[in-house]
């Protein structure tokens, strides 16, 4: 089965592709030639990840797939949440966004914080949607060099080493996209049992 990927997140598209069995055929945006900004502009992660999947979907009448991904952090009441990408304003980097989330906690003793993530599938024109959270805590400072984003300032539960510091295998094993992604690879898999079946 041939499946896009409907990101131009190379950190994303890396993680993922590692994950998904030589069985699927996953393209990136770069292979069907879509290099534009897709809009995100919902105010929850399934409609914005729903968004990404259909902006795709229209274009190329494609089976396809989008994430979007969000950082809930208890002491801020959720934040940033749908609005992880852009936190720290329009154009800002990776630091920007974990210096101000940094600022915000100071030196609040509440840490716990989850990675949300919800991908969108679009399959024969059917919607789908999948879930995985990752729980953890916010650390003080930025550590680790790997990873993306908010990686260097979240140690996921039962770990002592944030996300930039463990290698993309053990991340993904235990982070919010692994989980959703092993949710849509086993129904991908039933589904496409299901047609040979049928
Ligand atoms: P997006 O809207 O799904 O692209 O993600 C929003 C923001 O969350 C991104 O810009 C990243 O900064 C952050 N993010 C997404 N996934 C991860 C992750 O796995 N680790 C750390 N940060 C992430």
């Amino acid at each position: 089965m041939k499946i896009v990927f409907a990101t131009n997140n190379k950190h994303k598209l890396s993680e993922i592709s590692r994950m998904v069995p030589q069985r699927f055929t996953l393209l990136g945006l770069a292979d069907l030639n879509i290099f534009e900004d897709i809009p995100e502009d919902g105010d929850n992660l399934a409609d914005n990840a729903l968004q990404k999947a259909r902006f795709v979907h229209s274009r190329t009448g494609m089976n396809v797939f989008a994430d979007d991904t969000g950082l809930e952090v208890e002491a801020l009441d959720g934040r940033p949440g749908v609005y992880s990408a852009r936190y720290a304003g329009e154009g800002c980097s990776f630091d920007d966004n974990m210096d101000k989330l940094l600022g915000e906690m100071e030196d609040n003793e509440n840490r716990n914080a989850r990675f949300r993530t919800v991908i969108a599938l679009i399959l024969d024109d059917k919607e789908y949607l999948f879930e995985g959270i990752a729980g953890g805590k916010i650390t003080r400072e930025k550590t680790g060099k790997a990873g993306f984003g908010y990686d260097p300032i979240f140690i996921s539960d039962g770990m002592n080493l944030t996300f930039a510091e463990i290698d993309p295998e053990l991340k993904n094993s235990i982070s919010h996209r692994g989980k959703a992604t092993r949710r849509l690879i086993a129904f991908l898999d039933s589904y496409s049992q299901q047609q040979k079946q049928g």
